[in-house]
């Protein structure tokens, strides 16, 4: 069943839908959009949601508050904050004052140490969908040489976990990295997280090797391109992910049902291992 599916059967119970609000603090107009994607999606698969804009120069206080404020709201279920904050912002302060229980984005210190410990509870969204992706190429992780390219909170290093947990051996790279080539050459599987537009070119692949491209480079004409020069390494790779349309919709989709599973677990539904969906307990 679509998360749509099971969304509108909790409502047709008489439960109210999940909730996701998102803060964006400023205008940047790339980072608008991706909240308006995001509200978009959520709105199309039945949720509730709520923006809050803040001015440019709203302070560290004030976005504190606001979050207070969601965090005690018992109708809110999954709280956002999208990033880049402005430079006055200290950006760990912030995602340390999002409750952990709605924190769909995973980046709070409690719900990063509980994925580094293997327990997950909301896995950062870049990540997740990088690991959806390779499993529905049918990727099967154990014992290949994964090359993690950017060492972010956001990507890297959550990215890195995650396919230790599926017994990948990896290694992680990032700007100060001694002889990239020699290391992404060695790469079975290797994830492109560096903000660096056709950077990796076919010098830089192993033949046969699955390219995920997570990035999103604006270029000068206006349009996107991915860290991956694809013409160059496409003759040689077994599988790659496209840019745009690749790990942009499926980073939405995983923000979408970690919404859904905080709701869940807010509303006090069961898992059902059988069925793989939640029911009323
Ligand atoms: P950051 O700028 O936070 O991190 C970039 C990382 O790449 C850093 O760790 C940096 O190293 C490393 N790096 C830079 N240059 C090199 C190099 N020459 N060799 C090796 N490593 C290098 O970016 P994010 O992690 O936030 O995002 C990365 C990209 O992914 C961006 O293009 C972003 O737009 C995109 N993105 C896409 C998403 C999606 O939904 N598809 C979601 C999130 C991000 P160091 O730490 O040493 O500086």
């Amino acid at each position: 069943q679509t998360l749509a599916a099971h969304i509108v059967q909790h409502t047709k119970q008489g439960h109210r839908p999940p909730h996701l609000c998102t803060v964006l603090v400023g205008d940047d107009p790339a980072s608008a959009l991706y909240v308006r994607n995001k509200q978009k999606q959520a709105v199309a698969v039945g949720m509730r949601t709520k923006h809050y804009p803040l001015d440019q120069h709203t302070s560290e206080k004030q976005l504190l508050q606001c979050i207070d404020q969601l965090n005690a709201n018992d109708a809110v279920d999954a709280i956002l904050v999208q990033l880049p904050l402005p430079r006055h912002i200290n950006t760990h302060k912030v995602l340390q004052h999002v409750y952990p229980h709605k924190d769909v984005d995973g980046f709070h210190p409690t719900n990063i140490g509980l994925l580094c410990t293997g327990i997950p509870r909301f896995i950062p969204c870049t990540p997740r969908a990088c690991m959806a992706l390779l499993q529905h190429a049918n990727i099967d992780l154990v014992g290949l040489h994964a090359v993690v390219l950017g060492r972010s909170l956001i990507v890297g290093k959550p990215m890195a976990q995650l396919l230790l947990a599926q017994h990948a051996t990896v290694t992680l790279c990032h700007s100060r990295t001694l002889d990239l080539v020699h290391i992404t050459r060695q790469a079975d599987v290797l994830i492109c997280a560096m903000g660096k537009a056709n950077y990796i070119t076919a010098q830089h692949v192993k033949p046969q090797a699955t390219i995920i491209d997570v990035g999103i480079n604006r270029q000068d004409d206006g349009s996107l391109a991915g860290d991956v020069n694809t013409q160059s390494v496409s003759p040689f790779v077994h599988a790659i992910t496209p840019v745009p349309g690749g790990v942009g919709p499926m980073t939405i989709a995983m923000l979408l049902d970690n919404t859904y599973r905080s709701y869940c677990a807010r509303m006090g539904f069961c898992y059902n291992e059988q069925q793989q969906e939640f029911t009323h307990a």
